[in-house]
Formats: C-alpha cells, sequence, structure tokens
C-alpha cells in the first residue's frame, strides 16, 4: 500500500474584475490570486489489486457529499480515466477540512488539486506543472492555481517541482481564470477571516453581477507594482473586488461583517474573497490577527487567523 498526505491550502482574492463574457456564456476575469495557511488535509491511500478500481471517500463534514459530487472523488475519476484507465486497485481519500465551505476561499477546489497531485505521486504519471495544470481546468477553474500554490507550499511536491515557475503562492489569473501568471513577489501579510453564517453560490454571483452598475474597478497593474515593491498602504488601497457591488447589495450580513472587521483591522485591506461571503482583513502583526478573530468569532463562528503563504 502507498500513501500520500498532502495540505490543501485556501485562496484570498486580492482583487477581482470581470471582463466580459466569451461566446459560450463563461465570464472573463482579471483577479490577483494568494494562497493562505489555512488548509484541509487530504490523505491518499492506494492498493494496486486485482479488484475493480474503485473509491471511497471519507470527510469529517456530513453534510458534504461523497460521491462524484465531491470535487476530490471527481478528481480521482478524471485522472484515472485520462492517464490511467487500466488501473486497478482500491483507492481511499480521508479529508479533514477546516477551510469553509462555499465560502470564497476554493475549498473544494484545492481538494481536487490534491487528488491530481497526489495520484500524480502514486501513480508515477511523472507529469509536468503545465500537464498537472491542464488536468485542474477541466475540474474547474480555480483548480490550477491550487495545484500551483500545493506544489510551491508542500513539502512533499516542493521536492519534485523545486525551482518551476509555476510553482508559486501568488498569481494573476485572466481568461475564465485558468491562464495564470506567477506573480513572484506575492502578499506577505498576516490575515484575519470571517464567514458569515449563510452560503453564497458562485454561480449566481456571477449570473447576477452583469445586471449590476460597478463604480469602482481594481487597477490590476497599480496592485502588481504595490506588491513588487511590498508598498502595503498601496496594496490596501488597491484592493477591489467587482463581486462586492452584487454581494453585498444582497446579502446584508456580509456588509455587516465587512464593517465589523473594518473597524478592527482599519478601513483599507478588508475584502470580500471570490464570490463571498467570507470578508478578510490584512493586520499588521499575529497579534492583532488573533485578537481581530477573537472579536469576530463572538459574530461569526467561522473565524479564523492565519497568513498569507510566501
Ligand atoms: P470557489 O472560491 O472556488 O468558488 P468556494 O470556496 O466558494 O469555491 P467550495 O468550498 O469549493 O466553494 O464549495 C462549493 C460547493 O462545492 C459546495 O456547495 C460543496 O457542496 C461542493 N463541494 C464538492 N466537493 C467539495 C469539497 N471537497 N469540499 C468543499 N465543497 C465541495
Amino acid at each position: 500500500m502507498k500513501n500520500v498526505h498532502l495540505k490543501a491550502y485556501g485562496k484570498i482574492n486580492l482583487s477581482l474584475d470581470v471582463k466580459g463574457l466569451t461566446d459560450d456564456g463563461f465570464h472573463l476575469v482579471e483577479m490577483i490570486m494568494q494562497q493562505i495557511l489555512l488548509c484541509d488535509e487530504v490523505d491518499l491511500k492506494w492498493r494496486e489489486g486485482d479488484e475493480p478500481f474503485s473509491i471511497k471517500l471519507k470527510t469529517n463534514r456530513p453534510y458534504l457529499p461523497v460521491d462524484e459530487r465531491n470535487l476530490a472523488y471527481k478528481a480521482a475519476l478524471m485522472m484515472r480515466e485520462t492517464y490511467a484507465p487500466d488501473m486497478r486497485g482500491s483507492l481511499e481519500i480521508n479529508i479533514r477540512k477546516r477551510i469553509p465551505v462555499a465560502a470564497g476561499l476554493a475549498g473544494g477546489s484545492s481538494n481536487g488539486a490534491a487528488v491530481i497531485h497526489g495520484l500524480n505521486v502514486l501513480w508515477d504519471l511523472g507529469l509536468d506543472m503545465e500537464e498537472l495544470c491542464a488536468a485542474g481546468a477541466r475540474l474547474g477553474s480555480d483548480v490550477p492555481f491550487c495545484i500551483m500554490g500545493q506544489a510551491a507550499e508542500n513539502p512533499e511536491l516542493k521536492k519534485i517541482f523545486d525551482g518551476d515557475p509555476l510553482a508559486c503562492h501568488c498569481a494573476l489569473a485572466t481568461g475564465t481564470g485558468t491562464e495564470l501568471t506567477p506573480v513572484k513577489k506575492g502578499l506577505r501579510s498576516h490575515l484575519v477571516l470571517s464567514k458569515p453564517p449563510i452560503s453564497v453560490s458562485t454561480a449566481e454571483v456571477y449570473r447576477g453581477i452583469d445586471n449590476e452598475e460597478i463604480p469602482l474597478r481594481p487597477d490590476t497593474d497599480k496592485l502588481l507594482e504595490a506588491l513588487e515593491k511590498n508598498n502595503r498602504d498601496s496594496i490596501r488601497k488597491n484592493m477591489v473586488n467587482v463581486l462586492e457591488n452584487y454581494t453585498l447589495k444582497r446579502y446584508p450580513i456580509v456588509v455587516y461583517t465587512k464593517n465589523k472587521v473594518q473597524s478592527l483591522c482599519g478601513e483599507d485591506g478588508v475584502l470580500m474573497s471570490g464570490s463571498g461571503p467570507t470578508v478578510f482583513g490584512l493586520c499588521d502583526s499575529i497579534s492583532q490577527s488573533r485578537r481581530v478573530c477573537e472579536a469576530m468569532l463572538r459574530e461569526n463562528r467561522e473565524s479564523f487567523w492565519t497568513r498569507t503563504t510566501f
């Protein structure tokens, strides 16, 4: 039997702009994605044998599906179909979730990415970062970024992808979100995250955003320059997510959470991640992130102090 244990990290969006629609109805985006230390733990056990291929998935969240509706399960099916159709044996996937679900933190995508990486190792497929990202893109638009981030942070994967520019913690995503350009100097910051107790469907937000007025869009070049110079004031000022124009209007509890985090972290540098509802705030020290988290825990049970990976 062979095992692999991988951390499946979450992400935040330092900026997010919607630029238009493709002919087949997908949204074109421009966003800066940053990996964070808050992670799920993904354990894979592979026993090769004569029996037909099988997958058994367990998680510590009873409400999550454990069949092909789960992105980790889907990733395993996709990897077998594409790269190892004759493989026989049993695969066990055990996921210990910490990243809140349907939160705008790419928790599901990250689990899928960990399975893609894990099977590449367990089945000795020898796929390079480009092939892994292409496989990830078939699963979901946030998966390639998670693949890149995990390759840069998981000790087991760092050994394999050392020096590969696609193994990175921060990236500019364009197209439908899967065209990724590594950002060499990402954000180095302590953070607080707070998720109001509602679920927001990514599909609903993207459907709705086309009919909203967008008074302010991110200046991606400015934000990239601020990151390069590690200019914290400029980073804070240039963090803009256009999806707030839909989600904040529909879900007052997200406005309440954002205001509360701003009252504790400062006006700038507080943003909704992805389509929401999680709000994150930049903190100047680990002690500030703990203090703010303690206060936010009184509002939202799913509040965390963490930091970016770099
Ligand atoms: P993104 O930021 O990529 O849009 P998200 O953080 O908003 O993702 P996820 O946590 O990935 O959202 O979950 C979205 C949906 O995916 C949930 O409704 C959930 O039922 C489903 N899902 C499938 N597999 C998983 C998984 N392994 N972990 C979490 N959610 C999963």
